[in-house]
C-alpha cells in the first residue's frame, strides 16, 4: 500500500503520511488485526463487521483466548489465527476444526501473522510485547494503524527510520496522535509552533495527593470517559499514559519535547491541536469513542462511514481546560525527563511502568508507588547504564529486560517505603 510517492510529515524523520498526497485505495483491502481480542481489537472488527465488502481478513492474533480469537476468525473467515500462549496450540485447533483457517502458537505465530501480506495491520497487542509483531508489519511496507504507544515508546531510536526505510505507513491510531495527523496536514514543518495533547486527567483529577496514594485498583479502573483495556486505564488514572503519549508523539512526528504541551480537558472532545506560526490552532474533535480515530486509519486515505455517535456540542455545553498538575501525576513529569535523557531511557520508563502496573494490579504496591517505582528504576538505570541509541529491535529489548530486572529488584523497597 505504501509507496513512494507518500510525503513525509517533517524533513526526514516521520513515516507519518500526509494528507494532501492521497495513494488511490484499492477496493477490497487485506487486513490483520494483532490483538483482536482487546478493547482496540474489538472496536477494529466492530468496524470492519460494518463494511465486510471492503476488507478482507487475512490475520488474526490474542494472547490468550482461544475462544474469543477462534470465534472472530471464524465470523471473518480469517485465513490465519495465532495465538501467543503455546501451551494453546490444541485448543485453538479444536476450535477451528472444520474450517481451513491456519493456526499457530507462540511470539513465533504472532510475528508469522504480522508478516503475512496483509494491506493494512492494526497493531493493538498491549505493552513492549507488540514491538516484534509491529516490525514485522513495518518490514515489509504495510499500512500499520498503530495503537501499541509502548513498542513506540520502548523502540522510539529506530521505529520510524525503519517504517521510512521500508515504505511503511504508519497510520497513528491514538485518539489524540490521530488528531494530531489529521491537523497537520494544515501547515508545513517550518510552520509548526507546538502540538497540544490533552488528557481527561483520569478519574483523580481533583483528588488530594494522600488519596491518590492510597487509591485501590476497583477506583483506578473507573475512567470517567474512556472504556478502555486493564492496563491503559491505569496508566489514565495515573497520567503515564499521557506520559508515554507525549514521547509517542515526539517519536511519531519528529517533534521535540518543547514542542509537544498537555492540556488537561475533563470532557475529551478534543483530542489533539496544532499550533501554527500565524498563531491558527488546528484542533480535531469527537465523541470519546475509539472507532473514530480507528476509521480514520482503516479509510485512509479515504474516509469512511463510521458508526459513533455524532458531536453534539450544544448538548455538551462545556468545554473546559487545565493545566496539568505535575506535582499529583509526577508520571508525567518523568516521561519528559525521560524524553529529554533519550538512547533509552524512555525504554526504561515503559518497562518499569510495566512492572509497576502489574504490581499494582497484584495488591504488591500503592497506587502511588507506580511512579515512584518508574522514578528510581530511570535512576538506577541513568547511574549505571550502557547509555548509547538503540539499533534494533534486540537493542530494544535488552534494555527492557535489564529494566524490568532492576524494577523488580526495587519493588521490595519501594512496596514498603512509608508515604
Ligand atoms: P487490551 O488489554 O484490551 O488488549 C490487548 C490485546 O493484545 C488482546 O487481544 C490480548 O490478547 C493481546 N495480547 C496481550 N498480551 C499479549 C502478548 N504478550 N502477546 C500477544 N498478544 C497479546 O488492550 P487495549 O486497551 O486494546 O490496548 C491495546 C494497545 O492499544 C495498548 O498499547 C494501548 O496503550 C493502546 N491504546 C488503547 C486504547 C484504548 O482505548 N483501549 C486507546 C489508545 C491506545
Ligand atoms: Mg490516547
Amino acid at each position: 500500500m505504501a509507496s513512494d510517492a507518500v510525503l513525509w510529515f517533517g524533513d526526514q524523520m516521520s513515516a507519518v503520511p500526509l494528507r494532501n498526497n492521497k495513494a488511490a485505495a484499492s477496493t477490497v483491502r487485506s487486513v490483520t488485526v494483532l490483538g483482536a481480542t482487546g478493547s482496540i481489537g474489538d472496536s477494529t472488527m466492530d468496524l470492519l463487521r460494518g463494511a465486510r465488502d471492503r476488507y478482507r481478513v487475512e490475520a488474526l492474533t490474542a494472547n490468550s483466548n482461544v475462544e474469543g480469537l477462534a470465534k472472530l476468525a471464524r465470523e471473518f473467515g480469517a485465513r490465519f489465527a495465532a495465538i501467543a500462549d503455546p501451551a494453546r496450540l490444541s485448543e485453538l485447533k479444536e476450535a477451528l476444526a472444520g474450517t481451513r483457517i491456519e493456526c499457530g502458537a507462540g511470539e513465533s505465530a504472532i510475528i508469522e501473522a504480522a508478516a503475512r501480506p496483509a494491506d493494512w495491520v492494526m497493531a493493538a497487542v498491549s505493552g513492549a510485547a507488540g514491538l516484534k509483531p509491529a516490525l514485522a508489519a513495518v518490514d515489509r511496507g504495510a499500512s500499520v494503524a498503530l495503537a501499541n504507544k509502548e513498542c513506540l515508546v520502548c523502540a522510539g531510536d529506530f521505529f520510524m527510520e525503519r517504517a521510512k526505510k521500508a515504505g511503511a505507513c504508519i497510520l497513528p491510531a491514538d485518539s489524540e496522535h490521530n488528531a494530531l495527523f489529521q491537523a497537520l496536514g494544515s501547515g508545513n514543518r517550518e510552520e509548526l509552533v507546538r502540538v497540544i495533547i490533552t488528557a481527561s486527567g483520569g478519574p483523580f483529577r481533583t483528588w488530594a495527593p494522600a488519596d491518590i496514594e492510597q487509591a485501590t485498583l476497583e477506583q483506578a479502573l473507573k475512567h470517567p470517559n474512556w472504556s478502555m483495556g486493564q492496563k491503559i486505564t491505569i496508566d489514565s488514572a495515573s497520567m503515564m499514559n499521557k506520559g508515554l503519549e507525549v514521547i509517542e508523539a515526539s517519536y511519531l512526528f519528529a517533534l521535540t519535547p518543547d514542542e509537544i504541551d498537555v492540556l488537561v480537558h475533563p470532557q475529551s472532545i478534543i483530542h489533539g491541536m496544532v499550533e501554527f506560526s500565524d498563531r491558527s490552532v488546528m484542533a480535531q474533535l469527537g465523541t470519546p469513542d475509539m472507532r473514530i480515530p480507528i476509521a480514520h486509519c482503516l479509510g485512509w486515505p479515504d474516509r469512511i462511514v463510521g458508526p459513533s455517535a455524532r458531536l453534539d456540542l450544544a448538548k455538551i455545553g462545556q468545554l473546559t481546560f487545565e493545566v496539568p498538575d505535575f506535582a499529583r501525576f509526577p508520571g508525567l513529569r518523568l516521561a519528559y525527563e525521560a524524553l529529554r535523557t533519550g538512547k533509552g531511557a524512555t525504554t526504561v520508563f515503559n518497562a518499569a511502568n510495566e512492572v509497576a502496573v502489574a504490581a499494582f494490579i497484584a495488591g504488591k504496591i500503592k497506587f502511588g508507588a507506580i511512579a515512584r517505582l518508574v522514578e528510581a528504576t530511570m535512576n538506577d538505570w541513568i547511574r549505571t547504564g550502557n547509555r548509547a541509541p538503540l539499533q534494533s529491535a534486540d537493542d530494544a529489548i535488552s534494555v527492557d529486560h535489564v529494566a524490568r530486572n532492576r524494577a523488580a529488584a526495587l519493588l521490595p523497597q519501594i512496596a514498603l517505603k512509608a508515604t
